[in-house]
């Protein structure tokens, strides 16, 4: 069979090239029709490390295209491939990781962003960008923890869809990973993670499920570990049950790299495309499965469909760059960067200070902003050697980099002190001369300034992909340095730069004012600054909860796990969910940050429009508003949270849920009344026996505030719900029987005569009814059970 559009341009049919006008777009049919069984074998697995496998002869020519990292800038590599960031890549956009966008809490500036980074890529000639990594940051020791939005479900998909919208409307495709519970380092290929299905449902799939619903990822890439013993890349249940049949996805589902280790069974999953190449021994795998006739090849042309699909798919955008030769704008990207990386900025504390002590400058006012830099000196080697992102297969070759440091000196253009104070490289390096030296001059910096900046954080040996982190706290050299400045000189501010929380438990009252500054992406250090002066009026807030120390954290005594297993042993409680129903303290709770204007929350209120709404509606069930007012003299950005609680249903909930937000800027002054909906899914849950999402009916607790500890208002809805009755059973209870509707009274009439007291009641209330029939305590045999259990499950 001849295929019309490749025969047309066999020339510009050569993988790895991108003929101008070449028009190498192909009917996915005809060209999947054409194809032998080895063909399609083999587009099933890579060519190499970042492409796909070409079909190359005079009648098929399908291109192979690239795809690589990813998230927050393109790591394309140019010679020696490694997915570990080892080797070097073409310059581009080093954007703010996830930890820092997560941040944001903006929708908006994230599509920005990934429009940005669809640009970078289309110019590059790279097809699907690897990323955005969404998972759910379940211990602050995740060594990849920076790579990912939140703590929250509804954060991650709300940005995570944003972020592939934007690379998408640039002709150019996302994977979205690590599909799924991929929450730690540890182990990482082989762990299974043990986790509870309402769980899973409720915490760590929803923002996958958000993100495909919402924006339809080109691709999805599935995680090394496994999910209950089930690796993600053979798991159908995920991949095809509850990705494709559930949630609709219509893309192309990716191995991570290396994660298949049995490529028969993934493809039978659902897994279509194996990265990085197996030099063909996993494609004769397929071949030979389909001709012993354990594989059926309907399934294999499915698989195939969908890489060609994604092949095709992305070849007028990259042809159409080629063939104009584009470049993407620097100068404006890097300005993007900044933008985002201060808005992802978290002020977390910026305490008045108080008078006295030897630092000079007014009293009772905060330090931040600054209104003059005069006598302000910087301390800390990150301040002019950032750490502005992680390590592993995100690593960028940034197209330049900010540092704090020069960034202060040129906007205020003052020659700022600077004294070091510890080393990056050699972090722990103890109380050795050097470090001893450092400390000395650091000392000798501050007794001289009005207000000291002191710039600490992780270094890159702490956190990274493919290891955790040890324990939560900043290096033990850095916090010294902080005690002898703060001991000098007590108007002291701290810039952080990490990729997750840090302790701050023991050091923060040293400092009047803590700036979280995250990894901020190549121009985090003018970023910071702009926030440190008052350029931006910081507006960040907390993705996940600081802690007060790492033992109070969820996971804690279940994480990493051992043996090959980690058990997700506390369920729903993840994050700000556990400390809050606990009441524990937190150091900052999630949803935290603070502005240099206040704002102020009034009339908040929340209307049913549905009652009868159910899990499955799109529309709005509940609306909610609230008026915000500025209540400063700057002009400023509120971020406005929506937690909903549901005191009484069968199953035991979480104190309160974030189920919507929205960033909201106002003038000194302004107010503005917000509406927020929740859908009949934001007031649902998985039922773990009925196994489908429901909205049982009864009372939902509304609050809206600025932090998961900080509520401004509430208001309670009732609901009608949906029919969340279980089947009556034998083993049912007598007060499940009692609580029946149909049968209910019927069961209290019959039981002890009727003469059930209370107390009674609460003696026999867990008692099965097949056990009360054979007691003869209810005026009932098995046979009378038998025709009860018939009247009452209808
Ligand atoms: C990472 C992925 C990455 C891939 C390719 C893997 O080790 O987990 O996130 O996209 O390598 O570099």
């Amino acid at each position: 069979m001849t295929i019309e559009e490749t025969t047309e341009a066999p020339a510009a049919a050569v993988p790895g090239t991108t003929g101008p006008g070449s028009g190498r777009a192909f009917d996915v049919e005809r060209v999947l029709a054409a194809l032998t069984l080895e063909e399609k074998a083999s587009l099933l697995s890579g060519l190499d490390f970042w492409t796909t496998q070409p079909v190359d002869r005079p009648e098929v020519a399908v291109p192979g295209v690239m795809v690589t990292d990813g998230p927050h800038g393109l790591r394309k590599q140019a010679e020696s491939p490694d997915h570990l960031g080892l080797g070097t890549s073409v310059p581009a956009t080093c954007f703010p990781p996830a930890a820092t966008l997560g941040s944001t809490w903006d929708p908006e500036l994230l599509r920005r962003v990934g429009e940005a980074l669809g640009r970078e890529t289309r110019a590059n000639d790279v097809a699907v960008l690897l990323g955005p990594g969404i998972n759910i940051k379940r211990s602050p020791l995740n060594g990849r923890n920076f790579e990912y939005l939140s703590e929250d479900p509804v954060i991650s998909g709300e940005l995570g869809a944003a972020l592939v919208d934007g690379i998408q409307s640039q002709g150019v495709g996302t994977s979205l990973k690590h599909f799924a519970a991929n929450n730690q380092e540890a182990d990482r290929m082989r762990v299974s993670a043990d986790v509870d299905e309402r769980t899973l449902r409720e915490i760590y799939l929803p923002g996958f499920e958000r993100v495909v619903k919402r924006a339809q990822p080109w691709t999805v890439m599935c995680s090394y570990n496994k999910i209950n013993d089930v690796y993600a890349s053979q798991n159908h249940w995920l991949l095809t049950e509850v990705l494709r049949d559930e949630w609709g996805f219509e893309g192309l589902v990716v191995s991570d790299w290396g994660a298949v280790r049995d490529r028969v069974a993934a493809v039978a999953a659902g897994l279509d495309l194996e990265m990085p190449a197996s030099g063909g021994r996993t494609d004769a795998e397929v071949v030979a499965a389909v001709r012993a006739g354990t594989l059926d090849e309907a399934v294999v042309d499915v698989a195939a469909r969908r890489v060609l699909r994604l092949v095709t798919r992305s070849l007028p955008a990259l042809d159409a760059a080629a063939a104009s030769g584009e470049v993407f704008d620097v100068d404006a990207h890097h300005a993007l960067a900044r933008e985002a990386a201060a808005a992802g900025t978290v002020l977390l504390k910026n305490d008045a200070v108080p008078a006295g002590g030897s630092g000079d400058g007014p009293a009772g006012v905060p330090l931040l902003p600054f209104a003059g830099v005069d006598g302000v000196a910087v301390i800390g080697e990150l301040a002019r050697t950032p750490r502005y992102q992680g390590a592993g297969s995100s690593q960028v070759n940034p197209t330049r980099l900010d540092d704090a440091l020069s960034a202060l000196r040129s906007a205020t253009g003052a020659e700022v002190p600077f004294a070091a104070g510890y080393t990056v490289d050699g972090a722990d390096a103890g109380s050795g001369t050097d470090a001893a030296a450092l400390l000395a001059e650091a000392v000798e910096v501050a007794r001289a300034a009005g207000t000291v900046l002191v710039f600490l954080g992780l270094p890159a040996s702490y956190e990274s992909e493919g290891f955790d982190r040890a324990h939560m706290d900043l290096p033990a050299e850095q916090v010294a340095v902080l005690e002898a400045v703060a001991a000098i000189n007590p108007r002291v501010v701290v810039v952080l730069a990490n990729g997750s929380a840090v302790s701050v438990a023991s050091w923060r009252h040293l400092a009047p004012a803590v700036v979280e500054g995250w990894l901020g992406g190549q121009a985090g250090g003018s970023a910071v600054v702009d926030v440190l002066l008052g350029a931006v009026n910081p507006a960040g807030r907390l993705a996940e909860t600081i802690p007060l120390r790492l033992a109070d954290n969820p996971s804690y005594g279940n994480f990493p796990g051992e043996l090959g297993h980690v058990r997700y042993g506390e369920g729903l409680l993840v994050g700000y969910r556990w400390y809050d129903a606990r009441q524990a303290d937190v150091a900052y709770p999630f949803g935290h940050g603070l502005s240099y204007t206040t704002f102020a929350y009034d009339g908040v209120a929340a209307e049913v429009l549905r009652p009868d709404a159910t899990a499955a509606d799109d529309d709005a069930a509940v609306r909610v508003r609230v008026t915000v007012t500025n209540t400063g003299d700057r002009t400023g950005a509120e971020v406005v949270q929506v937690y909903v609680g549901d005191p009484a249903a069968q199953v035991q909930r979480p104190e309160r849920e974030l189920k919507a937000f929205a960033k909201v800027g106002l003038a000194p002054g302004e107010s503005r009344e917000l509406t927020l909906d929740l859908t009949g899914r934001d007031l649902a849950y998985w039922h773990p026996v009925l196994r489908r999402w429901v909205v049982e009916g009864g009372e939902f607790v509304v609050s809206v505030g600025a932090s998961s500890r900080d509520l401004r208002g509430s208001a309670t809805v009732v609901v009608d719900g949906e029919d969340v009755r279980l089947p009556l059973e034998p083993l049912s209870t007598v007060a499940e029987a009692m609580a029946h509707p149909v049968v209910g009274p019927h069961i209290q009439a019959l039981v002890h005569g009727g003469a059930v007291a209370e107390d009674m009641l609460g003696m026999i209330g867990d008692m099965p009814l097949t056990v009360v029939a054979d007691f003869g305590m209810g005026g009932f045999d098995r046979d009378g059970l038998t025709a009860l259990l018939a009247e009452a499950n209808g």
